[in-house]
């Protein structure tokens, strides 16, 4: 039966198959559920299957989904695009921030994370494509921003995230992915402690873990497709 709680039991199974296959540590690459444009009660569905990360693209969509499930122990991360006026509630609500490509945003994220939680978990979005119309920094501004944000102390910088042109081929998956890896590892020989890359959707998940991702964003492939309503 075709059910959220039999496809995430698939999505599942094709990480672990690509971890063994590319020789990850088994259970190193973690799962966020993505539940743009779904109700809460599927978000439900896959808590109570086991799901805890769950990914969302919009706050004012996302916002009364957290409120209904605020019993749950869920961990929220934030991967749509960041606007300036919506920081307070994403630095107070969620867990990740996934989308940061500007000193601006980082600042606010950091004054604005309440002091009783601890710092919010970010990932810096790079452009990989080079597509005017992606999110996402160039690789000149990557290092700007990372040293205009270093001191944020209510910020940690976990990583980077990447949102490559949408393709078919394996190779060319791998590819875009690679040059992902190839700046986080730049990153670390300059002293910066990045233990996460977040890349990967339902089409191209095995290319991203191939290329070292240790958080895959996986929507379609668990909820089914969303409505042209919420479609990005
Ligand atoms: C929608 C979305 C996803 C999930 O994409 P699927 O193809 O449905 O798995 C992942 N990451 C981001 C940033 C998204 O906006």
């Amino acid at each position: 039966m075709d059910t959220i709680q039999s496809r995430l039991q698939e999505v599942r199974q094709r990480i672990r198959s690509a971890e063994e296959l590319f020789g990850c540590t088994p259970g190193s690459v973690a799962l966020i559920a993505v539940s743009k444009g779904k109700l809460a009660s599927e978000i439900r569905t896959a808590y109570d299957a086991g799901q805890r990360c769950f990914g969302e693209s919009y706050l004012q969509e996302a916002l009364p989904k957290i409120a209904t499930l605020s019993e749950l122990d869920i961990e929220w991360h934030f991967i749509g695009p960041v606007q300036s006026n919506k920081t307070r509630h994403i630095a107070a609500q969620f867990d990740w921030v996934h989308s940061v490509d500007r000193t601006k945003i980082a600042r606010r994220l950091h004054d604005q994370r309440p002091r009783q939680l601890p710092p919010l978990n970010v990932c810096l979005q790079i452009n990989i494509s080079q597509e005017q119309s992606k999110q996402g920094l160039d690789l000149d501004s990557l290092g700007t921003l990372i040293h205009e944000i270093q001191d944020l102390d209510r910020l940690r910088i976990r990583g980077l995230m990447a949102i490559p042109a949408s393709c078919n081929d394996f190779a060319a998956q791998r590819h875009m992915f690679a040059q992902v890896r190839q700046i986080q590892v730049q990153l670390i020989a300059k002293g910066w402690p990045l233990d996460t890359l977040s890349m990967g959707m339902s089409n191209d998940m095995e290319a991203a873990i191939a290329e070292g991702s240790t958080m895959v964003r996986i929507g379609t492939a668990i909820f089914g497709e969303r409505g042209s309503a919420a479609e990005i």
